[in-house]
């Protein structure tokens, strides 16, 4: 890989643009959304945007290139992760250069792929495209994969839905053919309030949080020791873990009330339904009769919070071997973290990950992407045109 090597002045200013729209997730995207409408639409390219319900957000969807057969879909979400509470020493909503850098949030995750297809588009018009290139941009990939749901519901209705997609997340321009999935769940647990001294007549909802949690930690180290396994990711079984806890007012009341987050990662070879219910069972076997032998009305109530299918991607998938040498790169990886990848998948659209940057630098202060991984995306993306001409 040329390190030294640099984007094009579109690609830069593009991505400047991207950057100083604030989309972080949960706000609205509507003006970066608008701004690339604008776009595509001075370039003739006609996009559909699809609404949230209170019409906040949009989803853009853009076909370049013949619409009546199936092609490639580039997808990338538009949301980034908050800034608050991380230690910036420079404006995350103003794109700064400097040397080999550009700074900025998203500008890994994932502004820079979305730049350097935007730029694109110029040369996909002028090309004589005998496939199509899909432009698929959505909101809210990052408090779950939110967004991308209704335009993969529009997808697989079309006739011409696209044969495979590349998700530009940030890979360092390798191709990625498998990730995890992830399920996430809220406990809720109701317990009995009472003033300390009398804690046998109360029901104490944190304790019985600290047991389903310890069961959680027990149930991660029976995945660490018996799988089921696969050596290609780093983490090479399903875990599990509790990332958030909240219960109680004071030392001198039995808390009443409690609730903890829980996530699931697990290979996509193993669904993690079956994981969660193993946890609910425990609760309900073990736990509540005893919490409900003191007070009948205590318990635990399961409220899911968010989902997305793992990846996984057959190496003799023809879009294995177009991104592969797309990229140059022959060696496939597969990564822990998720992404939009596995929802395309389950509409039969076969999909690998690549973009530029690295996942390192991705939801950290002063994210930064180099500019020869711009580059390195911008040949890519220029191979693939070729490719479908
Ligand atoms: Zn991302």
């Amino acid at each position: 890989m040329n390190h030294t090597a640099r984007p094009t002045a579109t690609t830069r200013e593009m991505l400047t643009a991207l950057i100083g729209f604030n989309t972080i997730s949960h706000h609205p995207n509507l003006e970066l959304i608008d701004y690339v409408y604008e776009y595509l639409q001075r370039l003739g390219v006609q996009s559909r945007l699809d609404f949230n319900a209170d019409r906040s957000k949009a989803n853009l969807y853009a076909v370049v290139g013949p619409p009546d057969r199936p092609g490639i879909a580039l997808s990338g979400h538009t949301d980034v992760v908050p800034v608050a509470g991380q230690d910036w020493t420079r404006d995350p909503w103003r794109a700064d250069e400097q040397g080999d850098r550009i700074y900025g949030r998203g500008a890994t995750d994932m502004k820079g792929f979305i730049a350097v297809a935007l730029a694109a588009v110029p040369a996909m018009l002028e090309a004589p495209l005998q496939r199509p290139l899909h432009l698929c941009w959505s909101y809210d990939e990052e408090v779950g994969c939110l967004g991308v749901r209704s335009l993969l519901e529009f997808l697989a209705r079309q006739d011409n839905k696209p044969a495979a997609c590349i998700v530009g997340e940030p890979s360092g321009m390798q191709v990625i053919n498998g990730h995890k999935g992830k399920l996430s769940v809220r406990c809720h647990v109701h317990g009995h309030a009472c003033h300390s001294a009398l804690a046998p007549y109360g029901v104490n909802a944190v304790e019985a949080a600290a047991r389903v949690i310890a069961q959680l930690h027990d149930m991660a180290a029976h995945k660490r020791e018996h799988g089921p396994f696969d050596e290609t990711y780093d983490i090479p079984y399903s875990t599990l873990h509790a990332g958030v806890v909240h219960g109680g007012t004071t030392v001198n009341i039995v808390p009443a009330e409690c609730w903890f987050d829980f996530e699931v990662r697990n290979l996509p070879r193993e669904e993690p339904g079956p994981i969660v219910e193993a946890v609910k069972r425990y609760a309900h076997e073990h736990i509540e009769p005893q919490m409900q032998a003191v007070a009948a009305d205590t318990g635990f109530h399961w409220e899911e919070l968010a989902r997305f299918p793992g990846l996984e991607t057959r190496a003799d998938e023809d879009i294995v071997e177009m991104a592969t040498s797309l990229a140059q790169s022959p060696r496939l990886r597969k990564v822990a973290f998720g992404t939009e990848a596995g929802g395309y998948d389950r509409i039969g659209i076969r999909t690998v990950v690549c973009g530029p940057g690295h996942i390192e630098q991705a939801h950290k202060p002063d994210e930064f992407i180099e500019l020869s991984q711009l580059a390195s995306c911008e040949d890519f993306i220029a191979r693939l045109i070729r490719e479908l001409c």
